[in-house]
């Protein structure tokens, strides 16, 4: 591979060898546009470098030098002559890092040319200038010297050539060596600097948090320097074709007159907008835009561009796809699309789902973050910002005040105070804790995992890294990236566009795996299907079951000490659960609804300070010893592993047979007005056959004298949640009598692993930083285990019930690499929470775009091939 290429018209390289600056150049050179000439030093020569412990060799460095030559012949300038050629040397690498690597200015003067380049600028002091950011750049970038240091000694009242040497005494005295005088020596030195640099802290940690591989290294531009500094005709700017943060189609950008690019970043003159060069230069303005007109067709995509003015000659200096905010993202791609530029699969592909919750919940403001205080990074459990006075207690939550609910973690019973607040963060749990996975139902942002707060109830305190901060202070939580603040930050708010409604039509216009919310309300109803879900794949009956006036029958269902106390808690029950039933059967409007029996141990459900035992005693009219006692019979040492979900139905069949009953009374009720209906009655956590036709029959039994009693029939459907190994294993047995097999990934994950979810994020994230796993399989399935196990279960299921509907309703439902993964294995759908839902379509569309499905003929010539070959 090439080492060092200098740019031409028609090259035709890489920009993994090039880089992306280098690739640009080279192309934009082939379409005649105005480029300084430059030489590009390889990234291959880059990884040489940093394979041969930080050493340039002797091949390489000829290498270089022979193409600094071939520059000097090729701009018919040199280092020596009156010509005189000066380079800027910045990185470039593969993709795009803005503002992450070095880059130096003025390369090439010395104390011997410097003659020339008076002569060239036609002003001693303006010469003087360009050589001092000079050595101010190359003592800095080169050798770390603090320019500070630099700066001092040009505030003093000195001669300019008294400047200059000073700065290089300070050179030698700081670096033990000579300031290099030859232009080859010090773009050798600044070569290797701008390698060493894309190992720079913020380069590291701008590649981890965008997935860029530090395998492939930066190319280095070594490019001829043109002059915005020579006078009141020249000039430097940058500008994006769209405005980078709404997309509106309007040149967006700065400049200065008489300055170079440093002197934008460095903002010590204000620059100008860009329009304003349409009164001071129009001519160059008008040239400028055509460019921009033509790059952005080229690239057919917003351009962020570098350009710089000299004597009335405009050059670009770089172009890019520019950085944009996710909104900006959605209008460029959309308005690219109409403007026949992309076409509207190319455009859908252009948005990545992960950028959904951020165009939906808004965001801080890039100006209040830049001082605020970073108190712990958590798991980033459920999208969006919030800022708010610190609640510990869900009772103490009031309505229509701005708060944070911060747990130890959270439990079914803090619904109500998760409901009011603005944010939620856990100390404990994982990214489908029951905190994160309720705060994405609801659409709230959650932190969870925040290990190093430790919360002290008695003085109603909590200490975060040797903060201390009492309940009433105000923070804010950031739930894209986990971060909490202390203080209140300004936050950007969002709303549902006319835009993003067509964008999502486009999505499930070109869609097959069908997308369904996790929704337990009529509200949540409402909203999945504002935002396009098909359905509903999983209804947590046991939320209904915590409202307040609800949680005393449930308790009272629980604390029965007999069949006949049981059933008449039931039937009170089964009032409240029909009421529900019906209102969401309305809401949905014949789409599937899919139900979920009851799935918790009982002890989610009781009370747990005196307080409400005494409550509950009284209102059952028996004594809290008895309820104590009661308690404590139910006690587990492992609930999660313990009496729950169908287990409790063998046990206890009268409550499914409850909630079925429930279920079915509201259908009729739909359906005497003219409601259409499509139930699915789910069992949770079904081991396998024998536990799966126990509980079934129970089930149809009632149903069935239900519809004799009633005179009525619906058609509904029953099956099963698939959350253990065993019932994957055994799955052709259960798809025998089972209409539909939901995945519950979260538990499925649990049971496949051994690894409690609620637990997991005490050490899951020491497991990724050490490379053992890659991602959490908590928020994106495991392929290789758990993925294995619902494959498994996938073909025995269709090869018993070629019927079977298959489709998933744990967390991953909303994870778009999980989702892409369940459209391969050819499952019917995916189910989420209502606020996950557009990521869940647009996923949807990119598995389809990505992995088009084989048209029929096709599949039939390659099942012919293979009975062939038979
Ligand atoms: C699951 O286990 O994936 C599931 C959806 O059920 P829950 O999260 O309620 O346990
Ligand atoms: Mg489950």
């Amino acid at each position: 591979m090439e080492k060092v290429i200098l740019l031409r018209e028609g090259l035709n390289q890489e920009k993994e060898l090039l880089g992306g600056k280098g690739k640009n150049l080279a192309y934009m050179m082939g379409l005649k546009i105005s480029v300084p000439k430059a030489v590009v030093v390889t990234t291959e020569a880059c990884r040489e470098y940093f394979q041969q412990g930080l050493k340039l060799d002797e091949i390489t460095k000829n290498k270089i030098l022979k193409g600094i030559d071939n520059l000097q012949k090729k701009t018919e300038k040199s280092f020596t002559g009156e010509n005189l050629l000066l380079v800027s040397v910045r990185s470039g690498a593969p993709v795009s890092m803005p503002g992450m690597m070095d880059t130096i200015l003025n390369l090439g003067i010395n104390d011997e040319n410097f003659a020339s380049l008076v002569k060239m600028v036609d002003d001693e002091e303006k010469a003087y200038e360009i050589y001092i950011r000079f050595i101010e750049m190359f003592s800095e970038i080169v050798k770390g010297i603090e320019r500070e240091k630099l700066k001092k000694i040009k505030n003093e009242s000195i001669s300019r050539i008294e400047t200059v040497k000073k700065y290089k005494e300070i050179y030698l005295q700081e670096c033990g060596e000579e300031f290099p005088e030859s232009p080859e020596l010090q773009i050798l030195m600044a070569v290797e600097s701008i390698f060493k640099s894309w190992n720079n802290e913020r380069a590291k940690i701008y590649r981890e948090i965008n997935g860029i591989d530090s395998s492939m290294g930066t190319a280095v531009v070594i490019q001829e320097m043109v002059f915005g500094n020579f006078n009141e005709f020249s000039g430097t700017g940058v500008a994006f074709t769209r405005n980078p943060s709404t997309g509106e189609k309007t040149l967006f950008g700065e400049y200065l007159l008489k300055a170079q690019g440093e002197d934008i970043v460095a903002g010590i003159r204000t620059p100008e907008k860009i329009e304003s060069l349409k009164i001071q230069l129009p001519e160059i303005y008008q040239e400028f835009q055509k460019i921009c007109e033509k790059l952005e067709n080229e690239y057919k995509d917003m351009q962020d561009i570098e350009f710089t003015i000299e004597n009335k000659k405009l050059y670009i200096l770089q172009t890019r796809n520019g950085k944009r905010t996710p909104q900006a993202a959605l209008k460029i791609a959309m308005d690219l699309f109409r403007e026949g530029k992309i076409s509207r699969d190319e455009a859908i592909l252009r948005i990545n789902p992960e950028m959904i919750p951020q165009i939906l919940s808004g965001d801080f403001c890039e100006n209040s973050l830049k001082g605020a205080k970073l108190l712990t990074k958590g798991i980033a459990g459920s999208a969006g910002v919030a800022v708010g006075k610190i609640v510990l207690d869900s009772n103490r939550v009031e309505k229509g005040t701005d708060s944070i609910l911060l747990r130890e973690e959270t439990s079914p019973e803090d619904i109500k105070g998760m409901n009011l607040t603005k944010g939620i963060v856990t100390v404990r749990g994982g990214a489908t804790s029951h905190g994160a996975v309720i705060a994405r139902g609801m659409g709230k942002c959650c932190v969870t995992g925040c290990e190093s707060i430790k919360i002290d109830e008695d003085t109603r305190t909590i200490k975060i890294k040797g903060e201390t901060l009492k309940e009433g202070d105000i923070i804010s939580v950031n739930g894209h990236t986990g971060e909490i603040f202390l203080g209140a930050l300004e936050i950007n708010r969002k709303e549902l566009t006319e835009e993003f409604k067509e964008f999502l039509k486009w999505c499930k216009e070109i869609k097959s795996l069908n997308v369904r919310a996790n929704a337990d309300t009529p509200e949540d109803i409402q909203i999945a299907k504002n935002f396009g879900a098909e359905g509903v794949g999983l209804c947590r009956t046991e939320h209904m079951f915590f409202q307040e006036e609800r949680i005393l029958n449930v308790r009272e269902m629980i604390i029965a000490e007999n069949d006949q106390e049981r059933r008449r808690a039931l039937e009170k029950l089964q009032k409240a659960q029909e009421e529900d039933f019906y209102n969401m059967m309305k809401n949905l409007d014949g789409a599937p609804f899919n139900v979920r029996l009851l799935d918790p141990p009982f002890h989610e459900f009781l009370p747990k300070t005196d307080r409400d035992i005494n409550k509950l005693a009284n209102s059952l009219g028996k004594h809290s010893a008895e309820i104590k006692f009661r308690i404590s019979e139910l006690k587990e040492e492992n609930p999660m592993l313990g009496h729950r979900g169908s287990r409790l139905a063998v046990t206890f069949p009268e409550i499914y047979e409850m909630q079925s009953l429930a279920l079915m009374n509201s259908a009729i009720k739909c359906k005497k007005e003219g409601i259409s209906t499509e139930v699915e009655i789910m069992l949770p956590f079904i081991g396998g056959i024998s536990e799966f036709k126990f509980i079934k029959k129970n089930i149809k039994e009632q149903i069935e004298s239900l519809f004799a009693e009633r005179g009525e029939r619906i058609n509904y459907k029953l099956g099963t949640m698939m959350e253990l190994p065993r019932a994957c294993l055994l799955a052709d047995e259960i798809g025998e009598e089972s209409d539909f097999f939901s995945f519950g990934t979260n538990d499925l994950t649990q049971t496949t692993y051994g690894i409690s979810r609620d637990d997991s994020s005490k050490f899951i994230n020491h497991y990724m930083e050490k490379n053992i796993i890659k991602r959490d399989p908590f928020q994106s399935i495991d392929k290789r285990g758990v993925g294995k196990l619902i494959s498994i279960a996938k073909n025995l299921g269709r090869e018993s019930n070629p019927k079977i509907k298959i489709g998933v309703c744990g967390e991953h439902g909303g994870d778009p690499a999980s989702i892409e993964y369940f459209k391969s294995l050819g499952l019917d759908y995916v189910s989420c929470s209502p606020y996950r839902v557009p990521v869940a379509i647009l996923s949807a569309a990119h598995s389809e775009l990505l992995n088009p499905k084989i048209p029929k003929e096709i599949k039939i010539k390659r099942i012919k091939i293979k009975l062939k070959r038979v």
